[in-house]
């Protein structure tokens, strides 16, 4: 029975799919069977798409949004500023 160490020993290999089949076998059982290594191997694997450039999906969309967010608070705070003021 692999255990989290384990895969986590063999996450990059597995993502580089470098490694055997029975190996892989079993890192796939364990994602089936344990949330937080599958959660690990999912994010490893997307980071990797976007160093790829393999990505289908703009990188910083959440990381824009807040900006865009913060930003827009900024802005609101500026215009409301001397409206409050008599
Ligand atoms: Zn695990």
């Amino acid at each position: 029975m692999l255990t989290c160490k384990d895969f986590l020993n063999e996450l990059s290999d597995y993502l580089d799919e470098s490694i055997d089949a029975e190996l892989r076998a079993r890192l796939e059982q364990h994602i089936t069977e344990c949330p937080n290594c599958w959660v690990i191997a999912d994010t490893t694997r997307r980071t990797i798409q976007i160093y790829k450039g393999m990505d289908p999906y703009p990188v910083p969309t959440d990381v824009e949004s807040r900006l865009m967010k913060a930003l827009e608070k900024r802005i609101a705070a500026k215009k409301r500023a001397p409206t409050s003021l008599p």
